[in-house]
């Protein structure tokens, strides 16, 4: 789960980062407010969670009161990588001197948790890493020994940092892995982190990804979720305990276990298919789900085959069975479908299948490869 800049910042400012004063508006109005009660000069900022808004337009200065409500209006309503903006941020605009980058990501090659600062902030940081890797700086953190001050200052020595900035760069650097750490993040990230004309350090901008599995004991993070920017999709699978990832491929693929799932997108791919999404429909999963599963399945217009492959352990092939035939009374489609039931109660789950026109399979190469045909129209037995 992502958090929208202005919650990121709000939760870095109460681990002591200064960030600028500001509130969020919806309309126009309420952006012209914000800007008079900071004073006038303003910064506005669309509220949407993906990256790269400054370069799309989704910020913009403002000089005056009416002038922030003027590229409020502008703002608002417009789409950004796809994403209808419905929020700004308002903030008092900073005099920028200079641009660091600051942040924290789980790096798992290391096994830690890495801090990344970078005297090249503001842009990309992907792009400098690609450019200029030597710019840079990766600190290392022990997950028993945690970040240390020491670090913070060798960090600063290596940004080239004055010497009067020491304290406030450590505290901030103190104050983001406590954000991080707490919030059972993933990413949390400060870009760019600002050097302004009168000499402090400022959090600009800010990001953070929470750990989805973090969520139960994250009850305030979690309720800050921002629904209306996930795909309705997605939201509707979660709701039913699935995980689903919606790709660009025709093969829809209905599996249980997240293990399985990849090995049937490797062997979608091997006999020259496309998976149309990743779905692990999980351990014991009921009628109910599997029918949630292929609705979801079939709500994609790009999915051409469905490819069912399931291994009965605790989940039984004849539960799922009658799930597959529950769900296809509910949607009717002409999408042909393949399946494999390996497992508990296995013959009762093909002869069920096989009595609702499906095609099965007895192996998953064997299965991957009549999903591929019937993708592509070879493979009589669709449903009518
Ligand atoms: P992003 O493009 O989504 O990463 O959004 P940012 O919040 O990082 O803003 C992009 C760029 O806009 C920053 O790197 C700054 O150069 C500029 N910017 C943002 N806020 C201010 C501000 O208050 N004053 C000035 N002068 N520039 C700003
Ligand atoms: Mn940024």
């Amino acid at each position: 789960m992502n958090l929208h800049e202005y919650q990121s910042k709000r939760l870095f400012a109460q681990h002591g980062i200064p960030i600028p004063r500001g509130e969020v508006a919806t309309t126009p109005t309420e952006a012209r407010e914000i800007a008079r009660q900071l004073g006038g000069k303003a910064v506005v900022k669309a509220q949407v969670l993906v990256g790269g808004r400054g370069k799309a337009g989704g910020i913009k200065l403002a000089a005056t009161p009416d002038e922030a409500e003027e590229r409020a209006r502008a703002i608002l309503g417009m789409k950004i990588k796809g994403l209808t903006v419905s929020k700004v941020l308002v903030d008092e605009a900073a005099d920028i001197a200079k641009e660091l980058y600051l942040g924290l990501v789980v790096d798992r090659a290391q096994r830690r948790v890495v801090m990344m600062g970078s005297s090249e902030g503001g842009v990309d940081i992907e792009e400098v890493a690609a450019r200029s890797p030597e710019k840079i700086i990766k600190v290392p953190i022990h997950p028993f020994v945690g970040f240390r001050s020491y670090q913070a200052l060798e960090l600063a020595l290596s940004l080239g940092l004055p010497r009067e900035l020491f304290n406030s760069f450590t505290r901030i650097a103190m104050g983001l892995y406590e954000a991080f750490m707490g919030s059972d993040a993933s990413l949390a990230e400060i870009n760019p982190l600002v050097i302004t004309g009168d000499g402090r350090l400022l959090a600009l901008d800010g990001k953070m990804s929470v750990d989805d599995n973090a969520l139960f004991r994250q009850t305030t993070l979690a309720e800050m979720r921002d629904v209306s920017e996930e795909d309705p999709y997605e939201l509707e699978a979660r709701r039913f305990g699935l995980s689903y990832v919606k790709l660009d491929g025709e093969i829809g693929c209905m599996v249980n276990g997240a293990g399985l799932a990849m090995a049937t997108m490797d062997l979608t791919k091997l006999y020259g298919g496309s998976p149309a999404n990743f779905l692990d429909i999980g351990g014991g999963a009921t009628a109910e789900r599997v029918a949630a599963a292929l609705r979801i399945i079939l709500s994609d217009k790009n999915v051409k085959a469905v490819l069912f492959n399931i291994f009965g352990g605790i989940t039984r092939c004849d539960e799922v069975a009658r799930g597959i035939v529950a769900a296809l009374a509910e949607v009717p489609t002409n999408v042909p479908m393949v399946a494999r039931l390996v497992g508990t109660n296995e013959e009762e789950g093909r002869a069920i299948l096989a009595s609702a026109n499906m095609i099965t399979a007895r192996t998953l190469p064997e299965a991957a490869q009549k999903a591929v045909q019937a993708a592509k129209g070879q493979l009589g037995g669709g449903l009518s």
